[in-house]
């Protein structure tokens, strides 16, 4: 065994009802894991010395027990947008993963990874052109949402985005809104992103509100069957591209193994079953899913289904060679949607590019 891995598991994987029980194990009281809970979750500490208030006792069996370790910031890069900053997270194993903050008009969003690397294959994403390599733990999700909130809490990201007018206030800073939009397949890592869901929307912790997650997938089906049936609290978004089986699959490899209209079917099932509407995103190709016939095709595929359409053009990655749908190719997809289909379509800024930060541009690389 590497010296440098601690045997011990992450607190930060552990729900509260699992410290509770825990906590009834040891015969300490729940009075203590409250406490505990508030240090890691409320006050966002840094180690087990940052807890005054929890018993000697108390502290050294967690210890025992536990690591309590911040990720290391392997690298941080913020974009000439003044918006955007990436975070290259170092991981035990001496992988590393990218989480990007973003800041716009008062709106705090982290955009989290599930993943290093994914399997999915799409080609024109740089996290599908590196491979699956392996799943995310949930404490490692959870991890990169901490990251955020404590260096929103220290006011480490204000200066430049104090041209925004935000004056960051330390002691209740808080991260509101979460994306799983960053390296991989939410939904191929199922368990670990719920755990992390449940761990960071605990009322009396972190507290993210269930209108404030938004999972992104390429359309596994069974998980978007498995989260119906479960009702996870989470906005549903999923990657479309195109509104045929044929012109999907060429662009979406995994549709092979989950078609079009058995997708529509699952999505449909979950609006009707959970009250909800699912984000569709539809990253735009110059001549290949930019057409006014295409953007007809996704009224009609989508007639019955609550839906908005948040269009993306495409951002650039090394292994693809395609071009962004221009901005008048965007706004008429986006006119058709919204004027013959009355389906609410909005065209995503494109933001962090310089840094690599955009939609299917994370790769986690250290060099
Ligand atoms: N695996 C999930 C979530 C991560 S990708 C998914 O595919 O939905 C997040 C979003 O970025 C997806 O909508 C994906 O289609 C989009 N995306 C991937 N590569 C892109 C690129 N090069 N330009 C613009 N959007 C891209
Ligand atoms: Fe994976 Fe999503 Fe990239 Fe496709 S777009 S390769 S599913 S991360």
């Amino acid at each position: 065994m590497d010296s440098r891995f601690p045997t011990r598991p992450s607190i930060f994987g552990l729900t509260r009802p699992e410290l509770l029980e825990r906590f009834a194990g040891w015969g300490f009281s729940p009075v203590h894991v409250a406490r505990l809970w508030s240090y890691l979750y409320w006050s966002c500490v840094p180690g087990w010395e940052f807890m005054p208030e929890l018993p000697a006792k108390v502290r050294s069996r967690l210890e025992d027990a536990f690591t309590l370790i911040p990720p290391a910031v392997a690298r941080e890069t913020l974009s000439n947008d003044g918006f955007t900053r990436k975070y290259l997270l170092a991981l035990e194993d001496g992988r590393a993963v990218e989480t990007v903050l973003m800041r716009f008009k008062g709106r705090v969003t982290a955009c989290v990874s599930s993943q290093v690397g994914c399997a999915m294959g799409c080609g024109f994403c740089a996290t599908g052109q590196m491979g699956y390599i392996r799943n995310l733990s949930a404490e490692e999700i959870v991890a990169q949402a901490l990251h955020i909130q404590r260096l929103l809490r220290t006011g480490a990201v204000s200066s430049r985005h104090e041209a925004e007018g935000i004056q960051p206030d330390r002691t209740t800073a808080r991260l509101r809104n979460m994306v799983l939009m960053g390296m991989g397949e939410p939904l191929h890592n199922y368990d670990a992103v719920m755990r992390a869901v449940d761990i960071l929307r605990d009322q009396s912790g972190f507290a993210l509100g269930a209108s404030r997650i938004t999972l992104s997938t390429v359309g596994v089906i069974p998980g978007i069957r498995r989260l119906t049936e479960e009702a996870r609290p989470v906005h549903l978004a999923v990657s479309l591209h195109a509104a045929t089986q044929e012109e999907r699959a060429a662009l979406v490899p995994v549709a092979h193994k989950w078609p079009l209209d058995e997708l529509i079917d699952a999505c449909r099932d979950y609006c009707s079953r959970l009250g909800r509407r699912v984000f569709f995103e539809w990253t735009l190709i110059d001549g290949v899913n930019d057409g006014a016939e295409q953007a007809h095709a996704v009224g009609v595929l989508l007639r019955n289904v609550p839906a908005q359409v948040n269009i993306i053009p495409l951002n650039p990655t090394s292994g693809f060679g395609g071009v962004p749908g221009r901005g008048e190719a965007a706004r008429r997809f986006q006119h058709i949607l919204v004027e013959h289909y009355g389906l609410p379509s909005t065209i995503r800024q494109r933001r962090g590019l310089d840094i690599a930060a955009g939609c299917g541009q994370l790769i986690g690389r250290k060099t």
